[in-house]
């Protein structure tokens, strides 16, 4: 076909069809559907199978996905627009079928479609394995993320890799975590598409060697000992009503031609041996949490899909007939995380020592080009490699690191700054095993870094990046986390959505400040009830779900008050036992009047190597059979601990809570999505002033949120004067009772040994200071039982939640990344 004819608009126009005229109706999809199932697959009729069902589905759903995204990608190829590539190492998508179906508009059509078949939508979208390609948050955050991109139409593409088996799926066994695989390409995956002929070479190993070229121009060659290759997957992510942006994942494969000379020996059995064994590089996720220092693999992984990301955009900028010094005018590379952050030095070594460039021009663009989300500000969660490991992994990129440190620290000495101020500022630790600090790699290499609340960029700037913030001030901004909204109210909870729609109309799709217009249906009482009814269906549903999954039989009347998210000591799950026990103790005693009917709902996943996060699912799983078990207790509290918490199951939980748990130590939590996801549902928060708590409480008022516990300056002047948990525990006599019941044989097997650790942690250290903050957590609970007495009054101030969480669609973060980061502007799309 000839040059000026290859448009999709002309392609479709030439066999008289209308582009951007995507197949909606019913009658489309079933046509579609029936081909997909019968011709694509091979199925015979009687031989169909569930997944057959989801898969056809998911094909004819793709075509329509890919569809918006050839249509998008040609308009800001077209416009020759700035974009923006995140990278991240995990992304959480969740089940991609019913969003797509939501954002393309057809979930009506579909569900009718399939009836005409005697098929049940519901039915096939549970057949849906969700990708579990991250741990929590960050790789939830991730997902939203692309998800806001697409919709408000920047030029954007997703980079990350292509985990084979993604994050553990929980199973209790005796009350105990244990940890299954997760194969969740078992069955195939529909969504993805395969670009065998995208694919980068990625080299590990072996030594340098400089040299001067004919024209006395330094250069330095690497001689690998290894090299991988890495194929793009790609799946496309789509925009409500509108685009299709990708999510571009690696897949690391042996090269073929690398190792002729053992073929030539005749070994084709170690030939294949490695490429086995290049394949381990994306074979699993690591769970967070974990020591991960010193875990080669884990260095593999991200220099891998780093170097694959950083090539496929060069690759693409010279297409296009760019230059190379104008690449990060095109393009700005957001890292989520420190994860990616050795894309500084590989940015630097693909320009200098493959392109050519001087080092000035190449640190240019490089410093130009990337920009840096902090996501923690745990000590023992900073990343950090060793120079050892690093060496000998990706010796030329030490020798970068180096280079960059040198010249880095030469400009602090000229600017007066003292040797200790150096030292703390350096690329390398030199503590002990001396160590890159990819946080400081990751700030040298970047135009700006934000935080990811108010809170926690201000933490950023006056602690853990202070020396940096002083120097550089306008480097440093505040992005607060958002969430998809669509995703986690829209799609998660329509009997929400349509209630809310009905009052207000639907453009809370595109915008979610129009949720104000809620506010003042708040006191209305027919609304209130309308609103009640909802959230106890959706209870409902979710008791379905506690009695299968965990055995337990729970009376959705009762006040859900529900903390799911990862198992970490400094988010305090034990904080909330540690009340249960206290309310246990006091039925017990006949003086639990006031207490409401409760059900107290845990899930989440603790990290294999994290001891006493295990120990806290025990804690948890103990507490619920000696509760759920006795018939004096039982009929008031209820305790259930969701195994596998993930993005599915997390979609049923939050339109199904009354109250929402956060309660992490002030200062730990550097912003939280799932606090959002739950106000987001008509949830109450009682919470601490952490994270994105604190913005939330300030959208939402003081008067409709439940406010406990220390704060941040609190927390860390508690510190200073010398923290002593065991003061508590002799001085307050209810602390000192609960504490003694975890030790008393009463729980777990009898064993009273059993908690001894947990025991000891809190009496002796309690770095977490659940002692100090639990008078007032379980005062403010008191509050929460009175105000669940008056209903009208409860459901007056969820609505007043829902109405003020316009601030937190991850649609406004999206823009202020625009605004304040990426200078990207959003191309608005012809029909
Ligand atoms: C939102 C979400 C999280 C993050 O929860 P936090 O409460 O912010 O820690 C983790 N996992 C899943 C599956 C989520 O959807």
């Amino acid at each position: 076909m000839k040059e000026h004819n290859r448009s999709i608009e002309k392609y479709f126009s030439s066999i008289g069809e209308n582009a951007s005229e995507i197949g909606r109706s019913k009658a489309d999809i079933k046509k579609d559907f029936l081909h997909k199932l019968f011709y694509h697959l091979g199925r015979v009729p009687a031989l169909t199978t569930d997944n057959d069902l989801y898969t056809a589905l998911a094909l004819t759903v793709r075509d329509r996905a890919l569809r918006q995204f050839v249509r998008s990608t040609e308009q800001f190829a077209e416009k020759d627009a700035r974009g923006v590539a995140y990278f991240s190492a995990e992304f959480l998508p969740g089940p991609h079928l019913g969003n797509n179906l939501l954002n393309l508009e057809i979930m009506e059509e579909t569900r009718q479609a399939l009836a005409e078949l005697d098929l049940d939508l519901d039915h096939i979208l549970e057949q849906e394995v969700e990708p579990g390609l991250g741990n929590g948050g960050l790789g939830r955050l991730a997902s939203c993320y692309m998800n806001s991109m697409a919709t408000l139409g920047i030029p954007a593409i997703g980079y990350g890799i292509r985990y084979e088996f993604g994050i553990f799926k929980q199973e209790i066994r005796e009350g105990w975590q244990s940890e299954a695989t997760d194969k969740w390409l078992h069955y195939g995956n529909p969504w993805e598409v395969m670009r065998p002929e995208i694919s980068y070479e990625v080299k590990f190993g072996g030594r340098t060697e400089a040299g001067t070229s004919k024209e006395g121009k330094y250069f330095v060659e690497w001689h690998p000992e290894s090299v991988i290759k890495g194929t793009a997957y790609d799946t496309p992510i789509l925009g409500y009503q509108s685009n299709g942006i990708i999510m571009r994942l690696w897949k690391a494969e042996a090269v073929e031609s690398f190792d002729f000379s053992i073929y030539n020996m005749g070994d084709y059995y170690r030939a294949v041996e490695k490429k086995l064994r290049s394949e381990n590089i994306t074979k699993v996720l690591y769970p967070n949490d974990e020591n991960l220092s010193g875990k080669e693999l884990r260095l593999k992984q991200q220099y891998f899909f780093v170097s694959c990301s950083l090539q496929d955009m060069i690759h693409l900028h010279l297409l296009q007939g760019r230059r190379l010094n104008e690449f990060h005018e095109k393009f700005s590379v957001q890292l989520n995380d420190t994860h990616p952050s050795i894309a500084v030095a590989e940015l630097m070594r693909l320009l200098l020592d493959e392109h050519d460039m001087e080092w000035d021009d190449a640190w240019h663009i490089t410093s130009h080009t990337f920009a840096y989300t902090n996501h923690t500000l745990l000590p023992e969660a900073l990343e950090k490699w060793s120079i050892s490991l690093l060496g000998r992994i990706l010796p030329r990129h030490l020798e970068l690191i180096y280079e960059i440190n040198s010249r880095f620290l030469e400009e602090l000495r000229e600017k007066g700054l003292n040797g200790e101020q150096i030292a703390r500022m350096s690329l390398i630790d030199d503590h002990g095993e001396q160590a890159v600090r990819m946080a400081h790699l990751a700030t040298v290499g970047s135009y700006k870094v934000n935080g990811v609340s108010a809170l926690h960029s201000r933490l950023l700037k006056t602690q853990v990046l202070n020396d940096f913030a002083k120097l550089w001030p306008e480097k440093f901004t505040n992005v607060t986390n958002g969430v998809a909204h669509r995703r986690f109210l829209a799609l998660s909870n329509p009997r929400l959505a349509s209630l809310i729609t009905e009052k207000i109309g639907d453009q809370w799709l595109t915008d979610l400040t129009s949720f104000r217009e809620l506010e003042k249906y708040a006191g209305d009482p027919a609304f209130q009830q309308q609103w009640r009814k909802v959230k106890l269906e959706n209870k409902k549903e979710l008791c379905k779900l506690l009695a299968e999954r965990a055995g337990v039989e729970v009376d959705p009347a009762m006040l859900f008050d529900v903390q799911v998210k990862r198992i970490h000591e400094y988010k305090r799950q034990h904080l909330k036992v540690l009340h249960i026990i206290d309310l246990y103790l006091r039925i017990k005693d006949g003086k639990g009047e006031d207490i409401a009917a409760s059900a107290f709902i845990f899930a989440g996943k603790a990290a294999p190597g994290y001891f006493m996060a295990k120990l806290i699912i025990r804690l948890i799983t103990a507490v619920a059979d000696l509760i759920n078990n006795d018939e004096e207790v039982n009929r008031k509290l209820k305790v259930v601990f969701l195994p596998n918490f993930n993005v599915k199951q997390a979609q049923r939980v939050y339109p199904a809570a009354d109250l929402s748990e956060q309660i992490s130590m002030a200062g730990k939590e550097a912003s939280g999505t799932g606090n959002m996801k739950f106000a987001l549902n008509g949830a109450l928060t009682i919470g601490t002033l952490d994270g994105a708590n604190v913005e939330i409480m300030e959208e939402v008022g003081e008067e409709n949120f439940f406010l406990f516990g220390q704060t941040t300056e609190e927390v860390q002047e508690t510190k200073r004067k010398g923290y002593r948990p065991y003061e508590f525990y002799e001085e307050n006599s209810n602390i000192r009772r609960v504490l003694d019941f975890l030790v008393s044989g009463a729980l777990g097997e009898g064993d009273p040994e059993l908690f001894r650790p947990l025991f000891n942690n809190l009496v002796q250290q309690d770095q977490y200071q659940l002692l100090k903050d639990f008078r007032s957590y379980c005062e403010k609970k008191e509050e929460v039982f009175k105000l669940w007495a008056n209903e009208s009054e409860w459901d007056r101030r969820s609505i007043l939640n829902v109405a003020r969480m316009g601030k937190f669609s991850s649609d406004r973060s999206i823009r202020d990344y625009c605004e304040n980061i990426w200078n990207v502007e959003p191309v608005r799309l012809r029909d």
